[in-house]
């Protein structure tokens, strides 16, 4: 269940990327991903979806 605040759902999802090969939340900046400035600290990977989903 998501939360009702804007707010909150936007300091909880902004910024936040989830690793495709391992499901680890990660927080950076939409840039450093697309730049592929990100790695995920847990498998290395530099695939990313954003966390939003619905
Ligand atoms: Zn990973």
């Amino acid at each position: 269940m998501p939360t009702k605040l804007p707010a909150a759902q936007a300091r909880m999802y902004h910024n936040v990327f989830v690793c495709k090969h391992c499901k680890t939340k990660i927080r950076a900046e939409s840039r450093k991903i697309l730049e592929g400035k990100i790695r995920c600290r847990k498998c290395l990977h530099k695939a990313f979806r954003p966390v939003r989903r619905k």
